[in-house]
């Protein structure tokens, strides 16, 4: 499948820049994360995978400072200059290359210019993390192609850098680790506070993994989601006053045993979202655990917990969200389903026993666009590995 992608945008790219002497072919994946909803932001624990659908990038380097930036999945061609990068609201998406390549100057590295062509099959915009792909395989062609080295960790947090400062979004910094640090048959748990990480056996064989899209958007989900990050900060907050512990700074550092004590000093609803942040760390812990043991039962019911602690306590669910895990979790050999993401639209994710594939899309596509009257798109994903050079 992939060597096909390949070959067609090797054509591609000949077309567009001449020949195709000296070309390479970089790669990076879409991610899911399994478990660990709103615990970035409260220093806490996720549990993402990197797929098996990806942005490639097909590339030549340059004897001068010119970026030449196309991409399949865009109309939109870009040339810009390394000694002037800009962000230009009409450069549209090449902003995320450009702005890879500018934070790389920024720490100094002096990069040489590209003809790059990329081609995604990652959907845009559907909560799979496009962004961080093309973030990162921007990062390891500019890097390879100028022969700079950067030490292995530096990588996520400069595309999150690029995201964040030069194209203008407030993202965590899950995505780009894992599109980085995923591996095939792994997933990886990820300390958002120290940024320690460490790859987790995932025998996935035999399970797929579904994005179902509810087709929402996410209306409310930017004011609700800073509304909880506050909520948060002020949990922590009255939660120190109680617990003489220096080096309590996020809610993830506060223990449930500690929590209980203290539940009734602090007032509802910020009560309810200590206690999901507080139990949704320690699922992430559990669920590393039954990956270790191979148990994707308990691992799906872990899943179901989560969903229920979003809906009920932290309340970042709606209707269709919920619709859809019900209809999922209805599905003979589903073995759990949530909603993922900030909420309030957006996407779920369900663990699912390969055999149950065209079942559970038949019939949560059917039941939910009779409830809703909306079809949803569903994507199929096997766990992956993460960039890399082809
Ligand atoms: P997602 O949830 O997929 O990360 P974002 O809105 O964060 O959605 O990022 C999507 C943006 O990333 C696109 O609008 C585009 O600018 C860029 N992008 C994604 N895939 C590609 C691609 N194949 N080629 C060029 N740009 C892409
Ligand atoms: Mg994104």
């Amino acid at each position: 499948m992939i060597q096909k992608r390949i070959e067609n945008l090797k054509e591609e790219f000949c077309k567009s820049y001449g020949s195709s002497d000296n070309i390479r072919v970089f790669n990076a994946p879409g991610r899911v994360n399994i478990i660990g909803e709103h615990t970035d932001y409260n220093g806490g624990l996720v549990l993402p995978v990197a797929i098996d659908k990806s942005i490639l990038a097909v590339a030549r380097v340059r004897e001068d400072r010119i970026l030449n930036l196309k991409s399949m999945n865009f109309s939109m061609e870009v040339s810009a200059s390394l000694d002037d990068i800009r962000y230009r609201k009409e450069d549209d998406w090449a902003n995320y290359p450009k702005g890879v390549a500018w934070v790389l100057e920024k720490e100094g590295l002096k990069l040489k210019g590209a003809d790059i062509i990329f081609e995604g099959e990652i959907p845009i915009g559907s909560g799979l993390s496009s962004s961080a792909a093309i973030e990162v395989v921007s990062m390891i062609t500019l890097l390879k192609l100028s022969n700079k080295k950067l030490p292995l960790k530096k990588i996520p947090l400069l595309c999150r850098k690029a995201e964040n400062e030069f194209v203008g979004v407030n993202c965590g910094i899950m995505d780009q680790f894992i599109v980085t640090f995923g591996k095939k048959n792994h997933a990886l748990i990820l300390d958002c506070k120290t940024l320690d990480y460490k790859l987790v056996p995932f025998q996935s064989k035999g399970t797929i993994l579904i994005v179902g899209n509810t087709k929402v958007k996410r209306g409310l989900a930017n004011s609700e989601y800073n509304k909880r990050v506050k909520e948060c900060a002020e949990g922590v907050k009255i939660l120190k006053e109680y617990i003489n512990r220096e080096e309590i700074e996020f809610l993830s550092d506060i223990t449930k045993e500690e929590f209980s004590r203290y539940r009734d000093k602090i007032p509802a609803p910020i009560d309810k979202r200590c206690e999901h942040v507080i139990n949704e760390n320690e699922r992430v812990r559990q669920a590393v655990d039954c990956l270790e043991k191979g148990d994707l039962e308990n691992l799906g019911k872990l899943l179901n917990a989560s969903h229920y602690s979003l809906r009920d306590l932290y309340e970042v669910s709606c209707r269709e969200l919920d619709v859809m895990v019900e209809s999922s979790l209805k599905i003979k050999g589903v073995y759990g389903a949530r909603m993922t993401g900030a909420g309030f639209g957006g996407c779920i994710i369900a663990l699912v026993g390969e055999k149950a594939k065209e079942e559970f899309v038949k019939r949560v596509g059917r039941d939910y666009q009779r409830k809703l009257g909306i079809k949803p798109d569903f994507y199929t994903c096997q766990v992956g590995d993460g960039a890399k050079e082809i």
